[in-house]
């Protein structure tokens, strides 16, 4: 290294270079009666770092779960008494509003984080985040850019948050009409997954989470595929035992993904857990989020499985099987959102201009996952807007039967 005192000609640089890698951990647990005083996994997870217990904790949770389970403050508060030598809840259960409101308002996270400042809340104090995928990931993102991380735990309690948003690496809220404009990658300290809590799902939520089981099976294994198949019949008459697991294995393969396909903080261009959502997430804006997430989600499947099929890489007899598994499960596949300004990619009520957001999203080259078979995703870095256009014909003409 060139010494500091060393003058610098003109044109010459000096370089220091830096490198160091973080290995992150957490568990993701599956359990019911969490908040139950005879449960101690809460207090467990909490314990396992025993330096200067109790941990300050603060508990933040969805009001459409606090308002099916009336008792659930008070079996937190008395949770935490029976474990007070681990756990010491700073303030009340706060309530804050369920689904994608909370996201669209980031006054909520300065409120949560002025009550963190309040409560005294450091680096190894708790943050739990009780609810939907939506109040997980807005109150994520507050424990996140808190003191720059504040241990997050988060309780999933429906079942997409369950299976998928509630146990990756991100966080977020909406910002300039735009999804997760604002948000970080953030590990959590801990997910502690509760069937009890699904039973209070209603059945759009109840169905609209399984989507992203479908499609993760749909882009990496297709025996999970054929598992949810035989499953789609006992998930639609609300069957808790079917549900759990599809919920274990999505959760399972969406880990899997994070730590092993060498990208876990989304660096490059390519985010291969997102097939179907370039278009999902352009019809949550497009139906003022009147479709859930995984409402949406099923559309984007059916969509861009019917464009991977007249792009000659699904065979028709699969795509039928999709089709069929998404039905099975009573998802609709058309809303005329999916039609509006088809002729004009550039309008701003166009469904093209996903594919544009999309790329912004990423930053680099468009990357779109589609299908060469069930369980095979492939990557393509450009689209046949016209054979979109066909696909969103076939939608809406629900000729399912090719
Ligand atoms: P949601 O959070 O919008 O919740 C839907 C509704 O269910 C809300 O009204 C909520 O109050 C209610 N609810 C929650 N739990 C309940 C229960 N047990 N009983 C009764 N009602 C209950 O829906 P969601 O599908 O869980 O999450 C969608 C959000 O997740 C979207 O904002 C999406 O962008 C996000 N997401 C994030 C990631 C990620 O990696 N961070 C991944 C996928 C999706």
């Amino acid at each position: 290294m060139v010494a500091s005192s060393t003058p610098l000609n003109r044109h010459s640089h000096q370089l220091l270079q830096q490198n160091f890698s973080v290995t992150f951990q957490y568990q993701v647990h599956f359990t019911e009666q969490l908040f139950d005083s005879n449960n101690p996994l809460l207090a467990n997870v909490v314990a396992a770092d025993s330096e200067t217990l109790p941990h300050k904790m603060m508990v933040i949770a969805d009001e459409g779960v606090l308002a099916n389970h009336p008792h659930l403050s008070s079996q937190i508060e008395n949770y935490c008494h029976h474990y007070g030598d681990v756990l010491k809840l700073t303030t009340a259960v706060i309530a804050v509003p369920g689904g994608e409101a909370i996201k669209n308002n980031s006054n909520w996270v300065e409120a949560w984080q002025q009550k963190m400042d309040e409560s005294s809340l450091c680096r190894h104090s708790f943050v739990i985040a009780i609810g939907g995928g939506a109040v997980l990931d807005a109150v994520g993102y507050a424990a996140a850019t808190a003191h720059r991380g504040i241990r997050l735990i988060r309780v999933p309690t429906t079942v997409l948050a369950q299976n998928d948003a509630g146990v990756g690496v991100k966080n977020g809220i909406n910002a300039f009409a735009k999804k997760n404009f604002l948000g970080t990658f953030s590990p959590p300290y801990a997910v502690l997954n509760d069937s009890a809590f699904l039973h209070t799902l209603d059945d759009r939520n109840w169905r609209g989470g399984i989507a992203e089981a479908i499609k993760v099976s749909l882009i990496k294994d297709v025996a999970f595929f054929e598992q949810l198949e035989t499953l789609a019949g006992a998930i639609a008459l609300r069957e808790m035992s079917a549900m759990q697991m599809a919920i274990y294995r999505s959760a399972e393969l969406h880990l899997q993904h994070i730590a092993r396909n060498g990208d876990p903080f989304e660096m490059g261009s390519s985010r291969p857990l997102d097939f179907g959502h370039w278009a999902a997430h352009r019809l949550e804006h497009l139906t003022h989020y009147r479709l859930n997430h995984g409402e949406a989600v099923a559309i984007g499947i059916a969509l861009d499985s019917t464009y991977s099929y007249l792009m000659g890489l699904l065979p028709e007899r699969e795509l039928q099987r999709i089709y069929d598994t998404l039905q099975t499960l009573k998802f609709t596949l058309y809303v005329p959102e999916l039609s509006h300004y088809l002729d004009d990619p550039q309008h701003p009520n166009s469904l093209f201009i996903g594919l544009k957001e999309f790329q912004e999203h990423l930053g680099g080259q468009l990357t779109v996952m589609l299908l060469a078979g069930i369980g095979r995703g492939v990557e393509v870095h450009q689209v046949n807007l016209e054979r979109y256009r066909e696909a969103v014909g076939i939608l809406k003409n629900q000729s399912f039967t090719l």
